[in-house]
């Protein structure tokens, strides 16, 4: 991504970033853009008169006979509905690569609690973002419980660096939620691997094609499909992709023994969900920035971010690892009172938690506690509207919202 793409929110040559020189070429056969690496992902061969996606298999168990070999016995372990998902997922987050594995999740809590409690053990440390997904300080407690030395350190000015010392991992979410900071992943990254530390990246809210951290040398890249993966707010879905493959074998069977599976319908869902990322995520981040410079000139907000604004400060090394900026928006309105009465005076976005739909939700985060925010913080998903139905909506509200 360049200086030059900002415009349109996501970059001329999405596929600008160097790949591993020992990797084959771009997914040659499949093409190389990420519309038809999106449409195509995880399409198995075509078989006459199957259908081109299989629909979700629901199977507790599998017909058995004899010794029991893989890959479908029992269906905690493996189902070939995920199988399909999983090979979606990775080609995206890896493309070119046959050395990664992805694993699907019930949810991103279990994607994420499932490498930090199958990679940890009583006695190591661990270094968790302080300002990262509101759900960390519980796994914080929970981990401390098993033994777990917990360390934090914000996202912003790659603050992690000086806790780093005798870590075994490092956990980083960036653009962070809700804050949207950005941390320089390949410093990080290269940090942690001379102390010994693997390295995992939420990439929740980039997506996997507004990000790659396996390619910016991450062990592991975890996600909440939850969000913009899937953008229908219809399921819940994780996963984790990594290029270790013992680490991931220890994720693996940590899915096994915690159970924390997605349904088949909800794999599938996702998997048909996925064809649309590209359209979604452009016309999504495309409108978050037009949002975003509309609301930059309104006098009543402060504290506007958008990592794709250029005077943005999380612009610039975001622009050196990101491939798009992402759909969320987040700005401070005067008061809590205020922020209310905008949120209720919207009619294009719902109040509602969660981001990365194709609805446009918003939410005044101070609601939950826990964030570091101020009462007036709103988060802004934007969705896939027109963008200049959005924009006056919003700015209605704001005017509608004055004393
Ligand atoms: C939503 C979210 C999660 C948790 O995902 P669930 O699917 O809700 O369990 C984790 N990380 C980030 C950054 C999120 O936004």
């Amino acid at each position: 991504m360049n200086d030059s793409a900002t415009h349109d929110g996501r970059g001329t040559n999405p596929d600008a970033l160097p790949h591993d020189p020992g990797a084959p070429p771009c997914d040659a056969g499949i093409g190389a853009g990420d519309g038809t690496r999106a449409v195509r992902a995880g399409l198995p061969e075509p078989v006459r008169h199957e259908p081109t996606l299989p629909g979700p298999v629901f199977a507790a168990h599998f017909h058995l006979p004899g010794d029991p070999t893989g890959p479908y016995t029992y269906g905690r372990d493996e189902n070939p509905t995920w199988t399909l998902l999983e090979q979606a997922v990775g080609g995206l987050e890896a493309p070119g690569r046959d050395d990664v594995e992805t694993l699907v999740f019930a949810s991103g809590m279990a994607a994420i609690s499932s490498v930090l409690f199958s990679q940890l053990r009583a006695g190591d440390a661990v270094v968790l973002p302080s300002d990262g997904y509101q759900v960390l300080p519980l796994v914080r407690t929970q981990l401390e419980a098993y033994g777990v030395q917990v360390r934090t350190a914000p996202t912003r000015g790659d603050a992690q660096l000086e806790v780093l010392d005798g870590a075994r991992l490092l956990w980083i979410e960036t653009p962070s939620n809700p804050g949207l900071d950005v941390c320089d992943v390949r410093r990080l990254v290269e940090a942690a691997h001379a102390r010994g530390a693997l390295v995992a990246v939420d990439n929740t809210l980039a997506t996997p094609l507004g990000q790659r951290p396996l390619e910016l040398g991450a062990d592991f890249s975890v996600a909440s499909g939850t969000k913009q993966l899937t953008g229908h707010g219809d399921l819940l879905l994780g996963y984790v992709t990594g290029r270790d493959g013992e680490a991931m074998n220890g994720v693996r069977r940590w899915r096994k023994i915690v159970g924390a599976i997605p349904g088949p319908m909800e794999a599938w869902l996702a998997h048909r969900s996925i064809a649309t990322l590209q359209l979604r995520v452009d016309r999504q981040n495309a409108t978050a920035l037009r949002v975003a410079e509309a609301l930059q000139r309104r006098p009543e907000v402060t504290g506007l971010r958008y990592p794709g604004l250029p005077d943005d400060p999380s612009h610039k090394i975001a622009t050196q690892q990101m491939r798009r900026y992402g759909c969320v928006v987040s700005f401070t309105l005067p008061t809590r009172a205020r922020a209310d009465r905008f949120l209720d005076a919207l009619h294009l976005v719902d109040d509602a938690t969660s981001f990365g739909g194709v609805r446009s939700t918003a939410e005044r985060r101070g609601r939950w506690g826990g964030d570091a925010v101020p009462e007036g913080f709103i988060r802004l998903s934007v969705g896939a509207e027109d963008p200049e139905d959005l924009v006056t909506d919003l700015l209605r509200a704001l005017v509608a919202s004055r004393d």
